[in-house]
C-alpha cells in the first residue's frame, strides 16, 4: 500500500498513520517528525526550518522535499509506506509524483481528513507529545495512564511550540492557502478518498482498514 494522509493540521494524520503502519508493517513517513528531528539535531536542514515551524509557516519546499525524495531511495518501500504531512503544496505534490514514477512506485491512494475548525482547535491544543519517541498523546481524547508521563517509554511529554493558539491560527491560514487545493490534484487524478477526520480515534481506525479493504489494497 502506497499512501498519502491529506488534511489540516490536528485532523489525526499523525495517530491514524502510526497506528496503521505498525498493524500492516508499512513505513511511516512524516515530514513533521524529520524535521523536529532535523532541529533536535541542529543539522543544517533543521537550522533553516526552525523560524518557519515555530511561526506556523511551512518549511521551503526544496528543503521538505528533498528530505522525503532522499528517504524514499535510502529506505526498502516495497511494503508500502504511509506519507504524513506530505505533500503540502502542489510544487511537492509534483516532486512526489516525479520521485515515484522514477522509483516505478505511483500512489495506490490519497485519504483526506475533512475535519472541521472545532475539531482542529481542540486537537490541537490539547495535543501532547513524547520527548523521547514522539508517541502522540492528547490530554482528554489519549490519556496517558500517567500525566506527563509516555506510557509506552515513560519519556516526558510536551506540548509543541507551534500547538499554541497565536500560531494555531497562522497554521490553519496556511492550509488553506497552499495545502487545500491538493484536494482537486488528487481528485483529478482518481486518487482520492475521504474520512471524517472528526471521529474518534478507534472509529476512524476501523472506518480506515474498511477503505482500503473495499479498494482492495488488503
Ligand atoms: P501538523 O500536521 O500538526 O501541522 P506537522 O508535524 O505535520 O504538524 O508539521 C509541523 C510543521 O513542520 C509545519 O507547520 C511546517 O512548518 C513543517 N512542515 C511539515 N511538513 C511540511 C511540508 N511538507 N512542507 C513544508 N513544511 C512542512
Ligand atoms: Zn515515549
Amino acid at each position: 500500500m502506497k499512501l498519502v494522509l491529506l488534511g489540516p493540521p490536528g485532523a489525526g494524520k499523525g495517530t491514524q498513520a502510526a497506528e496503521l503502519c505498525k498493524e500492516y508493517n508499512l513505513l511511516h513517513m512524516s515530514t513533521g517528525d524529520l524535521l523536529r528531528e532535523a532541529v533536535k539535531n541542529n543539522t543544517a536542514q533543521g537550522i533553516k526550518a526552525k523560524s518557519y515551524m515555530d511561526k506556523g509557516d511551512l518549511v521551503p519546499d526544496e528543503i521538505v522535499a528533498a528530505m522525503i525524495t532522499d528517504k524514499l531511495k535510502a529506505v526498502d518501500i516495497s511494503a508500502g509506506f504511509m506519507l504524513d504531512g506530505f505533500p503540502r503544496t502542489k510544487r511537492q505534490a509534483e516532486i512526489l509524483d516525479a520521485a515515484l514514477i522514477a522509483l516505478n512506485m505511483p500512489l495506490d491512494m490519497v485519504v483526506y481528513f475533512a475535519t472541521t475548525e472545532e475539531t482542529i482547535l481542540s486537537r490541537l491544543t490539547g495535543r501532547r507529545i513524547c520527548r523521547s519517541c514522539g508517541r502522540i498523546f492528547h490530554v482528554t481524547n489519549i490519556p496517558s495512564k500517567k500525566e506527563g508521563i509516555c506510557d509506552g517509554c515513560g519519556g516526558e511529554l510536551y506540548q509543541r511550540n507551534d500547538d499554541k493558539a497565536e500560531t494555531i491560527k497562522n497554521r490553519i491560514n496556511v492550509y488553506n492557502s497552499q495545502t487545500k487545493e491538493l484536494i482537486d490534484y488528487y481528485k483529478q487524478k482518481n486518487l482520492l478518498r475521504k474520512v471524517s477526520g472528526d471521529m474518534d480515534v478507534n472509529e476512524l481506525f476501523i472506518v480506515l482498514k474498511d477503505t482500503f479493504k473495499k479498494s482492495g489494497l488488503l
